[in-house]
């Protein structure tokens, strides 16, 4: 007979988690801190330059009754990932990992310079490695880790203009996969989530004509929004995603490019 605390729907099912979320100033990544912190969890809020909106987000976590801190760091910097870490711990011993920081770039190939593809694929994957392994000795104390990465649809279909991000995010799944493997017996499930198009600061670079068209193209007829993401997220951090491990969830309206 199940437990009745493995009942869906909990209204706090993360009560007492520590979440890490990386990128959460702004975005997707503030969406999703602020959802686990509305299901109970204390969330360490990642931050990389900007301070006032990392802490606009560790207040409206507060305001749901949990703690948080905000924390710089660069993600794509070891040592600035083992301090983000070691700086989580005045909440507890994190168990759920958001992998959320990310940079896109546009422009075709033949125009890409190295240093381009260098910084998104740091950005982007790199980082996933580095708080990835940092995270797994602490998940593992915790006894029900959770790893859940930021793809998008980009990683499962490549997009021209977008090379580089393209491949990183293809990565993300690939690295996704691989490690859902290696930490299933250690109690840490590992997924990734592959949003569609998101109405954030990432598509500051597209016209409001661009947008509408993307808009039209979308089944659902409308963009996405953080919400969309986090909520999925919320989904795999909690228990009732324990039997998951190693997929792609992808809230995308129904459009892949
Ligand atoms: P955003 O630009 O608003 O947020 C990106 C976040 O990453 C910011 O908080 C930024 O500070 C952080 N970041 C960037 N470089 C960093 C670094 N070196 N170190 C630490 N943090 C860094 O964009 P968003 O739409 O909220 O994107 C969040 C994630 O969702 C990204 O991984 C993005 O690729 C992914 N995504 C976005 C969309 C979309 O349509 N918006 C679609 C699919 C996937």
């Amino acid at each position: 007979m199940e437990a009745e605390s493995r009942e869906w729907g909990q209204s706090a099912p993360l009560a007492g988690k520590v979440a890490v979320v990386t990128g959460a100033s702004r975005g997707i990544g503030k969406r999703i801190a602020t959802t686990l912190a509305k299901a109970g969890a204390h969330v360490a809020v990642h931050y990389h330059e900007a301070q006032v909106e990392a802490l606009d987000t560790v207040a409206r976590c507060v305001g749901y009754g949990t703690r948080a801190v905000a924390i710089q760091a660069d993600v794509s910097q070891e040592e600035d990932v083992q301090r983000l870490f070691l700086e989580a711990t005045q909440l507890g011993t994190p168990s759920i990992l958001v992998n959320n920081a990310g940079i896109a770039h546009y422009g075709l190939v033949m125009d890409l310079s190295l240093r381009d593809w260098n910084r998104v694929l740091q950005t982007n994957l790199t980082s996933t490695f580095l708080c990835s392994k940092e995270a797994i000795p602490y998940l593992r104390r915790a006894e029900d880790g959770r790893i859940i990465n930021v793809s998008s649809v980009h990683g499962l279909r490549g997009a021209a203009m977008e090379a580089a991000y393209s491949a990183s995010k293809a990565g993300m799944i690939a690295f996704t996969e691989s490690l859902a493997l290696e930490v299933a017996s250690l109690g840490i499930t590992v997924n990734a989530v592959a949003p569609g198009v998101i109405d954030t600061d990432m598509l500051k670079g597209f016209s409001a004509e661009e947008k509408r068209q993307m808009q039209t193209e979308t089944p659902v007829g409308r963009l996405g929004t953080p919400y969309d993401v986090a909520h999925v997220v919320r989904f795999l951090a909690s228990p009732d995603s324990s039997f998951i491990t190693g997929q792609v969830i992808s809230p995308n309206g129904g459009r892949l490019p």
